[in-house]
């Protein structure tokens, strides 16, 4: 009998071993939102969502691409930001947005892309135009997106057209947007074509990629005190300036050499608001 008993320890303590710690639940793995009113916790790279909403996958004037991401959700704020700027750039004569990501159902760290796009407030928008017809499913996930900017990286590519300028023009009078994210190139681009009327280029931010899409960041909607705006504010000024001349410096160079724009690592859990951990967990 000991050298049954003995088997049997051995065995239960193997299984101990070797059983897998129980993963914690991610952001990523929760399907839907939480029902509630909506509510925004911390900031874009450090947030959560309550209550989101999803944007459907068409609407009048956009498509939405790659939905088996399950980020197509929102603070209703950022839906209806989308849902207008759809109609009135195709008012204006632009074929159709196609949108890539907004956030997770309740927001929060994803495992792989961003490191923004955490408390609902956020959206890609690709600078191809939608096709006419709608796309299958498969085009949606599978389509590639088109960079506007030329191989050396110095210039706009032959894809780049005054249609672009306007469409960044009527996204940046939305008085909810706070800045749009576009590649330096992009920028520079604006600021030696864009007349007198350039106040709104101050909301126009350059960054690293962003050159086959453009980021709208809204502001903290009015009521949501837990939410943290972007820091620092957007500067007085086009940004037509030194600031912009760094991002073509050998020192830009050799932080992009460096790792620069490359994904950071995200917050884990504990690193959240604590009220994040009950958005995670919630019905
Ligand atoms: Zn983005």
């Amino acid at each position: 009998m000991p050298f049954k008993a003995n088997a049997l320890a051995f065995s239960l303590l193997l299984t101990l071993w070797t059983a897998p710690a129980a993963a914690e639940t991610t952001f990523g793995d929760v399907a839907v939102a939480t029902a509630g009113p909506p509510r925004v916790i911390g900031g874009h790279a450090r947030g959560c969502l309550a209550g989101g909403e999803a944007l459907p996958l068409d609407g009048a004037g956009y498509q939405l691409m790659r939905p088996s991401r399950n980020r197509f959700w929102g603070h209703p704020q950022l839906i209806a930001f989308v849902t207008q700027f759809a109609e009135k750039a195709h008012a204006d004569g632009w074929p159709g947005l196609l949108i890539g990501d907004l956030a997770q159902p309740r927001g929060g760290p994803m495992s792989s892309g961003h490191r923004s796009h955490q408390t609902g407030l956020d959206v890609d928008i690709w600078f191809l135009a939608a096709p006419p017809q709608p796309l299958s499913e498969s085009q949606r996930e599978d389509s590639s997106a088109l960079s506007m900017v030329s191989e050396g990286g110095l210039t706009v590519s032959p894809a780049w057209t005054e249609e672009h300028v306007r469409l960044l023009r009527t996204a940046a009078s939305f008085p909810q947007v706070d800045r749009i994210f576009v590649n330096p190139v992009i920028k520079r681009e604006l600021c030696h074509t864009v007349g007198q009327d350039r106040a709104w280029l101050a909301k126009l931010r350059p960054w690293w990629g962003h050159d086959a899409h453009f980021h709208v960041g809204l502001h903290c909607p009015s009521q949501d005190s837990e939410c943290l705006e972007r820091v620092p504010p957007v500067p007085d000024g086009d940004g037509c300036d030194a600031s912009l001349d760094w991002w073509f410096s050998a020192e830009a160079r050799e932080e992009l050499r460096k790792g620069a724009g490359a994904p950071r690592p995200r917050p884990t859990l504990d690193e959240l608001p604590s009220a994040c951990r009950e958005v995670l967990t919630g019905g």
